[in-house]
């Protein structure tokens, strides 16, 4: 079956979509009473991210847009040290959608959505003209224990900048899709509790997290050099890129530095505590090509050591990257 206006009149077939498929997979406490909006209990700091995810093609190889649609806005609560617990939804359809497809979709978004820890507990649909496409607006709210202070303005001089693991994999794999590449790179897309969890379980002092998503490494590091007034400088020997998409970033003359990925981070931590992070993060499932990549330090801008020993400044991304890529 395919979606049609009448999926978006706010009748007899929106409550039938509704039923059949939205409320068949997301269904629970909070949303199973469909009013007007859910009532959360909630005390103390919370944070509360939006995002809105436009990808194409909507399914690729190691996720799709409902999974991604998690993962974003998780990752984002993830890094100011929350605890996710709500997501809401909003789905603006076009009009030709292929209602097997949508389905699969939401039941993607439903077990990632389990996988990490949050409940759906509010959502819209809406259906435009258009031709079979879908864009996804998540919002997610996350409780932030007290002890917890993370911030890129918290960056010191001397603190170690640890990545989560190999850069690139998404980028790759969505433009493989579009320029019809057969490859087996896949979309690193994950939510990643389990890092962020273990860090502070281990009691490590994270001062900085951030996910490395669209505008790549390059872009979220000078963003903490500019806020925390540290300069910042990497290793480029040790930024860990697999094989694969490094043969395919040598190709297309793309740089790993500026590819987008979708479960990836950094965390910057004291230098003291630099080596039990590591060991922390290589002992999780997102985390396990986890390695050191450089040091801040006191000063301004973000610089890279290159192979040669030449040390060059980066700036953040200029110009598109690579459209509808999240
Ligand atoms: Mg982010």
């Amino acid at each position: 079956m395919k979606i049609t206006m009448a999926h978006g009149s706010g009748g007899k077939s929106s409550a039938q979509l509704m039923s059949d498929i939205f409320g068949k997979h997301f269904s629970n406490q909070v949303l199973d009473r469909m009013e007007d909006a859910a009532v959360l209990e909630v005390s103390g700091r919370i944070a509360c991210s939006t995002d809105s995810f436009v990808v194409t093609p909507l399914e690729f190889n190691g996720g799709d847009i409902g999974k991604l649609c998690v993962c974003g806005t998780v990752n984002d609560l993830l890094m100011m040290g929350a605890v996710p617990k709500y997501i809401t939804c909003g789905f603006i359809m076009e009009e030709g959608l292929d209602t097997e497809l949508l389905e699969r979709l939401v039941a993607s978004m439903a077990a990632q959505a389990r996988e990490a820890g949050v409940m759906v507990v509010a959502g819209d649909t809406k259906v435009v003209e258009g031709n079979g496409g879908l864009y996804i607006n998540t919002t997610g709210i996350g409780l932030i224990p007290e002890d917890r202070n993370v911030s890129s303005s918290n960056c010191r001089p001397g603190d170690a900048i640890i990545v989560s693991g190999n850069l690139g994999d998404h980028h790759a794999c969505i433009l493989s899709h579009r320029m019809e590449i057969e490859n087996d790179i896949k979309s690193d897309c994950a939510t990643l509790n389990d890092i962020v969890d273990a860090l502070f379980e281990c009691g490590i002092s994270v001062h900085t997290m951030r996910d490395v998503t669209r505008g790549g490494l390059g872009t979220v590091l000078n963003e903490i050099a500019d806020t925390s007034g540290c300069r910042i400088e990497l290793e480029e020997d040790a930024i860990p890129v697999s094989p694969d998409v490094r043969g395919f970033a040598d190709i297309l003359g793309l740089d790993p530095l500026y590819m987008g990925n979708e479960g990836k981070m950094i965390a910057v931590v004291p230098a003291e505590e630099a080596e039990k992070a590591l060991e922390i993060m290589r002992s999780t499932v997102h985390g396990r090509d986890a390695a050191i990549i450089g040091y801040a330090d006191e000063g301004s801008g973000a610089y890279i050591r290159t192979r040669l020993g030449a040390v060059r400044r980066f700036d953040v991304l200029y110009g598109e990257g690579l459209p509808r890529i999240c």
